[in-house]
Order: structure tokens, then sequence, then C-alpha cells
């Protein structure tokens, strides 16, 4: 989508895999869902001959934090606080059978491989930018939909991959349990995301679509809607949700009432 910068969507909820070409291999960022996506963007890396040399989870979400042996062992990064939070998940045994009876309910049941998931290293406090040998990419972290979240800036491809938030096809997904203010942390990202957005070209959602130049201020216009209107706990008009919304992501409008009741005053 950019120069050295690929993106394979998963056909699960239109997740977005981001590969980075460096000097001597690639920046893998959220790798994807499937064993057998995981494995072909592992093959297709190793024709080209272009090895991870690094891995990043956007978040502490199970479809952010997966991996597949083919992929190598290179270092695999998140934010200290992404890191601390999968920690903690996965210190409670029972952890993993969940996501794999979540996963029951849904139509890749038995696809997801979680053997690797979530064996992150958490990058010190602070830290600007992923360390690795290609471009700079630099970490905005904030408190937005789970905790340690980051968005990268690849600002000399003009890319901004912004994990779970600017998606066209998903609302914003508050983090309703892990958050004091859950809202104002949501608009405090936000207002991150605006303040590098002119230099943007393209944006590269956790799921849905890719956007160009005019989607970026576009779609942080559009979260910052539903969020207000959330806080004012009004119904919100968004073509994300109700009779508008894309085929296939009707269940969208269940998310935005679950929501609208949580954080209803
Ligand atoms: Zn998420």
């Amino acid at each position: 989508m950019a120069e050295g910068v690929l993106v394979h969507e998963s056909a699960f909820v239109q997740s977005n895999a981001v590969v980075v070409q460096g000097r001597a291999g690639v920046l893998l960022i959220d790798p994807g869902v499937t064993g057998s996506e995981l494995d072909c963007l592992a093959n297709d890396l190793r024709e080209l001959g272009r090895p991870v040399v690094a891995g990043f989870s956007t978040h502490p979400h199970w479809d952010h934090l997966l991996w597949h042996d083919r992929l190598g062992g290179a270092p695999r990064y998140g934010t200290a606080r992404c890191a601390a939070t999968v920690r903690d998940q996965l210190s409670d045994a029972g952890a993993k059978a969940r996501i794999a009876a979540h996963l029951l309910e849904t139509e890749i049941a038995g696809q997801v491989p979680l053997d690797l998931l979530g064996l992150i290293t958490g990058l010190p406090a602070e830290t600007a930018q992923i360390p690795w040998d290609g471009p700079e990419v630099r970490i905005i972290e904030h408190h937005a939909h789970a905790p340690g979240h980051a968005a990268l800036l690849i600002a000399e491809r003009g890319v901004l991959v912004a994990g779970d938030m600017l998606s066209d096809v998903l609302i914003p997904m508050l983090d309703v349990n892990g958050t004091a203010d859950p809202i104002e942390d949501y608009l405090a990202a936000l207002r991150l995301l605006e303040g590098v957005a002119g230099g943007v070209d393209i944006v590269v959602p956790g799921h849905g679509s890719v956007g160009g130049s005019d989607q970026v201020q576009a779609r942080i216009s559009q979260d910052r809607a539903y969020v207000l209107a959330l806080r004012n706990g009004r119904v919100p008009a968004d073509p994300r949700i109700g009779p508008s919304a894309k085929p296939g992501w009707e269940w969208v409008s269940d998310v935005h009432e679950g929501q609208l009741r949580r954080l209803a005053h």
C-alpha cells in the first residue's frame, strides 16, 4: 500500500496484518488470525527472501497476539502495559481455553493456533519507536480500546497503523471495564492521532478497509462523533450501525447497544 509496506486482510472481521520492509528483514504487525493465513504469510515472506526480524502487537486482544512457528523466533514487542496485561491474562490457566471456547462460536473454530499467543516482550515505558533496522516506526501509546494500546506511525511512508480504531466497519469499542473514564481516554487518543494526521496518506485499521488521505481526518471525526454521542447518552447516527451497516456487520449494533447501556448516565 506504500513503498515497502504491505497489508494482508483476513476473511475474519477484515483483520489487517501489516508487513514493513527493513534492511535485513521485515517487521510484522498484528500477524493475522487463522493458522492457514499465518502459514501463507510465512510462505510469501520466505519466497521473497524476507525473514521476520521483529513483531509487534498493537494491543492485548487475542486476535492481535497470534504467531506461527514458521514465522520464526524474532522478538515480538508490545508496549510495557500491553505486555503486562497479556501476562496477567495468561497467568490464569483457563485463559486460552476461554478464547478457544469463544472461537467455537465463530466461523474459524479450530483454525486459530493459540500455542504462541501473547509471547511478547514489553518495551520500556515511553519507548518512542520500535527497535529495529528499518524505517522509523513511532509508537503512539494511549488508553483507548485496551490497556497499552499503540498506534504506529511510519512517517517516511505516510502510513498510520491504527490498531482497533479508525475503522470504517467497527464503531469505537471502549474499554468499559479497564479504565475509570473510558470516554475521555478515547477522546484523548483521538486527539493524539489527530496530532499526526497531517502527514498520513494511508490509514490501516485493525479491522476494516485501508483508507486514503481523505479518510484519516474523516474517520477521526466519525469516531469522535460516535464517542461524544455515547457520552451524551444519545443514539448516534453512524453508518456503521443500524440499517446502514454493511452486510455481515449487523452484530456491531449489538455492541453499540451494550456500550450505550454500560455507559448510561
Ligand atoms: Zn481489540
